[in-house]
């Protein structure tokens, strides 16, 4: 241990996130402990406020401190093609890459027997609830090229079979076992234009 043991707790809290393993978080404790007025406390100010103020949007299931979220509210997407994905990881990542310009569908996860978690753990049914509207034609489906992914993918397509959308999944250019939130936005951009429909 090397110091006491509020700071060797701020160091085992950190360390928790991902991308930080004990190395890591030692020296990000190290920079706030140093940086108390420009970084530290605002941090830990809005750590707090927006812990406070966090929600699932009740719509598209996104996280943002308003219900609707800022993306479901703007009227300038189109209404008209949902972006299906698993995580709200996948969303920002689309998101940065600005090759989107419609609404989405957040699932919670994918399908996985090994991880227990089957249709009712994911928000499958109030997708398809969306897919019934009138104002909506596409459904794409940005899962990750993961074996659960893809498993999900296919359920979706075909609960949405009767659905009277068109269904569609991004372009190969994804490389399988490829998380979207790690592809360049490039790759991104490029497998979303070329997207397909599900045969
Ligand atoms: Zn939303």
């Amino acid at each position: 241990m090397m110091a006491g043991g509020e700071i060797e707790r701020l160091i085992q809290l950190l360390a928790k996130l991902p991308g930080l393993g004990p190395r890591s978080a030692r020296r990000a404790a190290l920079a706030m402990l140093k940086r108390r007025d420009t970084v530290m406390l605002p941090l830990a100010e809005a750590m707090e406020a927006v812990a406070a103020a966090v929600l699932n949007c009740s719509v598209c299931g996104n996280l943002d401190t308003a219900d609707p979220c800022a993306l479901c509210r703007d009227s300038n997407r189109d209404q008209r093609i949902i972006c299906v994905v698993e995580d709200v990881a996948d969303l920002w990542a689309l998101e940065r890459s600005g090759a989107f310009r419609g609404r989405y569908h957040v699932l919670g996860g994918a399908l996985s027997a090994f991880q227990g978690i089957g249709p009712d753990d994911l928000s499958i049914d109030a997708l398809v609830a969306r897919a019934r509207d009138a104002a909506v034609s596409e459904i794409i489906l940005a899962l990750n090229a993961t074996v659960e992914g893809q498993t999900t993918a296919h359920f979706i397509a075909e609960k949405l079979a009767k659905a009277g959308v068109v269904v569609t999944h991004l372009a190969h250019g994804v490389p399988m076992g490829g998380e979207l939130d790690y592809l360049d936005d490039g790759t991104l951009t490029a497998a979303l234009r070329a997207r397909r429909a599900v045969a």
